[in-house]
């Protein structure tokens, strides 16, 4: 028995056992967590080695009722564990009281979408390994200065360390996908709170990559800036030229002024 893979959830089955041993390996423990949530396992290809791990507890969430069918056969000992939904709808504050890693094989439609949900319980998340398509794994580790840096980049990259890991070629998929796949790692840092108005920060990172071509002067103006700062340097530069910290020292200068 086999689940048949369905495009519009992403389904790409992979086939290659040392990947996925090289993708598990991946789990760190940082931050000590003794939880694992692997999402969309799909058939299972990661969660035969998370479940030979004795650090840490395996839980699986799936949105394909097939797979579920599938995992709760081939994992009796997991029956409790897994779970039938959409990632994106799990209440990850209330699903275990303690800290825990996430780890997935995710589907790419998804991914971004997926990434948010995490930052915002990112203190019960000190840990995430993740294959997604790999333009956006790059973009997601890319340093400032780099075309691939975005939003995401920099949300994440204010509260997580992010490595990439490595690129998987399509063949090793059933079906293929039409792109190439990275593995990213994402490590908590020990940032508990940035030191400026965090809400007031999302808003000056997406406004200003909203027209990434634009000086920031420019990008910017919906957010009517003081006069007093519109000569600072930071201003003449792109939002793709600017790191957590600049973009820190602007939202402070924002809302001093
Ligand atoms: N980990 C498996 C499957 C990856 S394909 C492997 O590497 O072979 C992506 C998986 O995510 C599929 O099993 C799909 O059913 C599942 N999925 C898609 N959307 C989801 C969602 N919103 N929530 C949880 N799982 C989802």
């Amino acid at each position: 028995m086999k689940v048949k893979p369905k495009k519009h959830l992403g389904q790409h089955f992979l086939k290659d056992k040392q990947i996925a041993e090289n993708i598990v390996n991946l789990l760190s423990l940082h931050g000590g967590y003794t939880k694992v949530l692997e999402i969309g396992p799909g058939m299972g290809v990661l969660t035969d080695f998370l479940i030979t791990r004795p650090d840490y507890e395996t839980h699986l969430i799936d949105i394909d009722a097939e797979s579920i069918v599938y995992l709760k056969k081939k994992y009796p000992q997991l029956q409790n564990r897994i779970i039938q939904g959409d990632f994106l709808r799990l209440n990850l504050d209330t699903l275990f009281d303690e800290p825990f890693a996430i780890i997935g094989n995710f589907p790419y439609n998804i991914s971004s979408q997926i990434l948010f949900n995490i930052l915002d319980h990112k203190n019960k998340v000190p840990e995430v390994v993740c294959m997604l398509q790999r333009e956006v794994a790059q973009r997601l580790a890319s340093p400032p200065g780099n075309k691939e840096y975005g939003i995401l980049s920099v949300l994440l990259q204010a509260y997580y360390t992010i490595e990439y890991k490595f690129t998987v070629h399509e063949g090793v998929f059933d079906p293929p996908p039409k792109v190439k796949s990275g593995v990213i790692r994402l490590l908590r840092n020990s940032v508990e709170k940035l030191d400026c108005d965090e809400k007031l920060f999302k808003q000056v990172v997406k406004q200003g990559f909203n027209n990434r071509r634009k000086t920031l002067r420019n990008a910017l103006k919906p957010l009517h800036l003081p006069e007093s700062m519109h000569t600072h340097p930071l201003l003449d530069k792109r939002a793709e030229q600017l790191s957590v910290a600049d973009f820190i020292e602007l939202t402070k200068l924002a809302k001093e002024a």
